[in-house]
């Protein structure tokens, strides 16, 4: 019998969606390899240079990108993010997870993501207005409604998503263009919801995680402990709302550092120190500790919300958590990955726990393209039916893997896991619709 290779470390996103879409790949038979060669390469890269007028009146060259992974299931549908450190491949690997995304979650998208090269911190509002507006007038009718719809991502935000909205909309007049980017500010075409959605959404999918018997031992959330790395839109909000379902948070962090009480944070409380002193560290009545030490915090739930890779070789073996419900993408790199297996420590994968975003962008393109506004009791219903959806997909194959690996398939060493299951759900769906299709001419 062959030595199992031993994965080398990366913290390269590109390479560790890659492993994932090839260790998901081994679950699977009968799938073609052209599918396969064609389902991993993005459709389309587009990459634009373009002039920006400065506040000091130089004119100063942007760089940015828009990457169409796959739309064979719809348009596709995925954030644009500003940053100094962006990449194509890093926009190339996140357009891939919002194929898979899209898929389990069944939504009519594919996937996409774009990015600019800047450092917002950097820019005025009026340079990165600018910006937005050039950056849209280059992708000229690569977006649009019915082809590749964009949403914030890192660093844009609802007043990004207005400029890009009033731009393709002046550029493509006489008709209902609101369904061009989601994320919006309400006033004009925003969804209700559509801001704590992730948070939300990992809440349900938690929830019926657990009520699946997944993680021996857990079965609700109440009383859990639960340590959330990151303190921004997802992690703040993904505090309060499992704190309001019954969670003890034990501890939180941001870039800063983080805080701990193990007989409970106030996550409103925390927000609102954050708020007025710029971190969550130092809050009266909590101990400081390190971002190591988060991670490393004893609890029973761990949820990155922060950014990729943050779990690794190096620290992924301290982690004391039962389950972690990664709300961040890519959180953990493939190698700690394997370290969560060998632990028993059940991974909620991305591509389901931080879905919730993109399917309330969904409802939103939908009320754009219908010119209806649904109040927040149908937003959260029908985003309660998808997640639920999705989790028991997920576990119904999970389930039939692990029977299958019982049974010797394929000779995989090790069996599946959540992550496995999912993205096997989202690669033989989108294959099923390749194939339905048909391949023209
Ligand atoms: P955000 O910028 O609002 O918050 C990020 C938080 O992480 C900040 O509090 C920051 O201080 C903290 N942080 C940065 N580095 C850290 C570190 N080393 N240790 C601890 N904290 C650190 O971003 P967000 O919108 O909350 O997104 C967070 C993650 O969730 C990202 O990976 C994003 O791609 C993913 N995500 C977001 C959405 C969404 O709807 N916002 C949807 C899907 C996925």
């Amino acid at each position: 019998m062959d030595m199992p290779t031993r994965l080398e470390e990366s913290v390269d996103l590109f390479v560790n969606a890659n492993r994932q879409f090839e260790q998901a790949l081994t679950w699977i038979d009968g799938i073609k390899v052209g599918i396969i060669d064609y389902l991993i390469n993005p459709k389309r890269t587009m990459h634009v240079r373009f002039p920006v007028n400065m506040d000091d009146e130089s004119i100063r060259t942007f760089h940015g990108f828009r990457v169409l992974h796959n739309r064979v299931r719809g348009p596709g549908k995925g954030g644009i993010r500003y940053h100094p450190n962006v990449t194509e491949a890093e926009v190339a690997a996140l357009a891939a997870f919002m194929t898979w995304k899209t898929a389990v979650v069944d939504i009519p998208f594919g996937g996409g993501k774009g990015g600019v090269v800047c450092n917002p911190k950097e820019l005025s509002r009026g340079e990165l207005r600018r910006v937005t507006r050039r950056f849209v007038a280059e992708l000229g009718d690569a977006i649009g409604p019915h082809t590749d719809i964009p949403a914030p991502d890192v660093y844009t935000d609802a007043q990004t998503m207005a400029w890009i909205y009033d731009t393709f909309d002046l550029m493509h007049p006489g008709q209902n263009n609101l369904a061009v980017v989601t994320g919006k500010p309400l006033e004009i075409g925003g969804s209700v919801g559509r801001e704590e959605a992730t948070a939300r959404g990992s809440l349900y999918a938690t929830e019926q995680l657990l009520k699946r018997g997944v993680v021996p031992g857990l079965e609700t959330l109440d009383g859990a402990r639960v340590a959330v790395q990151g303190y921004g839109n997802v992690g703040a909000t993904a505090a309060r709302l499992f704190q309001e379902a019954g969670a003890r948070i034990v501890a939180v962090s941001d870039s800063r550092g983080g805080i701990c009480d193990d007989s409970g944070l106030d996550a409103e409380q925390v927000l609102a120190h954050k708020n007025e002193c710029g971190s969550v560290v130092g809050l009266p009545t909590s101990t400081d500790i390190s971002n190591a030490d988060l991670l490393a915090h004893d609890c029973d739930i761990l949820i990155p919300a922060a950014l990729e890779c943050q779990i690794r070789e190096d620290n992924a073996a301290n982690v004391k958590a039962r389950l972690i419900v990664e709300a961040a993408n890519g959180p953990l790199t493939a190698v700690a990955d394997k370290i969560a297996q060998e632990k028993n420590i059940v991974v909620l994968p991305d591509i389901v726990a931080n879905s919730g975003g993109v399917v309330v962008s969904y409802f939103e393109w939908v009320q754009n393209l219908e010119n209806q506004q649904w109040d927040i009791d149908k937003v959260d219903r029908k985003l309660r039916n998808k997640m639920l959806r999705a989790i028991d997909d997920t576990v119904d194959r999970w389930i039939a893997l692990c029977k299958r690996h019982k049974d010797g398939f394929n000779g995989n060493r090790v069996g599946p896991t959540l992550r496995d299951a999912a993205l096997v759900t989202a690669i033989e769906r989108i294959a099923t619709v390749v194939l339905q299709r048909d391949i023209w001419p």
